[in-house]
């Protein structure tokens, strides 16, 4: 006899970064679509984490994350935001950015309760949600310059609005908010006493002359918010899976523990031992915005000639791109061209919406090799013509 279950995402499929990973694979397509680097990550970091291993650092360590891991962190926003945090009460090490943002949205929000997201959003906000029963109000960013309608955020706050998500720098787009949004995020948030869930994996992604503004540096808005980090964004080593949530909330933080002790109790020792030491130095996170920088320079540059134009963008890994001169089709169908025609793989921006949404705009990651930017640019060659 079959077992009958009812599925709790019975809209969801394969993610679009799984589904376009394969494509590409299967036509041997230049994968700029996923964001991952494809160049080498810091040896010394792989040779601290050998080292740990080899010391026999193996065994769990604490449930909050090794507590040499998390006093270098409080050192590190201290430095950075200048505010004071306490490892004791304000950090948890968690198995990347994602499970953090999951944990947070898992204990916070019951259900009913109703949760507003910035679109084109990253995928992983509105499934959480859904698994709490809660439910998700979605406010769109200006798709032709990544401006955000804070009245439209208002006017979508209800009595039962609990929590809002952000996520600066932006994925798809590349927006890095101004000290200006985030006053007006702080000032929504704390006039109507909502959650905010900070998605801030892409903090050091900043291209020269573009400032992170984080949540972290305002001891106010740190007070009603979750802010969620990841250390494989930061160090080119997306498969290690490591990040971190900072709170000065106590409530807010002692619920998540909560459910973090019977999810995952404690994270990957041998890593954290690793990090504690190379997160102390400034120069890896302090160099990788003007790496970047240069590497989404190259791609603009590479592709300047193939009718595809490029849209804002001051941080983060990714370049969007409006097709509109080239062609009418959907962003799935163009990208779907993209990838079986040209060889190239890129992300259709309406992946990142709720609604069917067709803006005409795709994404590529640039955090590649020159190498490997300049294939993919030579099998683009042709595409205006
Ligand atoms: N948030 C955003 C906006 C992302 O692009 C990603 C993908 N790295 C994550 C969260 C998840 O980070 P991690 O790989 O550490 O789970
Ligand atoms: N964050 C990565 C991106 O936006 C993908 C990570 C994943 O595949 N879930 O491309």
């Amino acid at each position: 006899m079959s077992i009958f279950i009812s599925s709790k995402l019975p809209h969801a499929g394969a993610t679009i970064f799984t589904t376009i990973s394969s494509l590409a694979v299967q036509h041997q397509a230049i994968n700029l679509g996923q964001g991952f680097p494809d160049y080498p990550m810091s040896t010394e970091l792989v040779n601290l984490v050998n080292q740990a291993m080899q010391q026999g650092h193996n065994q769990y360590t604490h449930a909050n994350g090794l507590p040499a891991l998390r006093q270098a962190l409080v050192h590190k926003i201290q430095l950075l935001y200048g505010q004071p945090y306490h490892e004791a009460d304000h950090i948890t090490v968690t198995p990347g950015g994602t499970y953090g943002i999951y944990t947070t949205i898992t204990a916070c929000i019951q259900p009913k309760d109703e949760v507003i997201i910035l679109e084109p959003a990253y995928d992983c906000y509105a499934p959480a949600v859904e698994l709490c029963g809660g439910s998700v109000k979605r406010v769109a960013i200006n798709p032709s310059n990544w401006t955000i309608d804070f009245a439209a955020i208002e006017t979508s706050i209800t009595p039962a609005t609990k929590m809002l998500i952000i996520n600066n720098p932006h994925n798809p787009s590349g927006k890095v908010f101004t000290k200006e949004e985030l006053d007006e995020v702080e000032r929504i948030v704390l006039s109507h006493n909502l959650i905010l869930l900070a998605d801030e994996v892409y903090e050091h992604l900043v291209f020269p002359g573009q400032q992170h503004h984080s949540v972290l540096g305002r001891p106010a808005l740190a007070q009603n918010s979750m802010v969620c980090f990841s250390l494989g964004k930061t160090y080119n080593c997306t498969g290690w899976k490591l990040g971190y949530v900072v709170s000065k909330n106590e409530q807010l933080m002692t619920e998540f523990r909560k459910v973090h002790q019977f999810n995952c109790f404690s994270v990957n020792t041998p890593l954290q031992v690793a990090f504690s030491q190379y997160v102390q130095q400034p120069q890896p996170y302090l160099e990788i915005g003007g790496i970047l920088h240069q590497k989404q320079q190259l791609l603009q540059q590479l592709l300047s000639h193939t009718g595809l134009e490029p849209m804002p963008c001051q941080g983060g890994y990714f370049q969007t791109y409006s097709y509109k001169k080239l062609s009418d089709a959907s962003e799935m169908d163009f990208v779907t061209q993209l990838i079986t025609q040209y060889g190239v793989a890129a992300i259709p921006v309406s992946a990142f919406y709720g609604e069917p949404t067709e803006n005409g705009l795709i994404r590529f990651c640039f955090a590649k090799k020159t190498s490997t930017l300049e294939a993919a640019a030579e099998r683009l060659k042709k595409l205006g013509n």
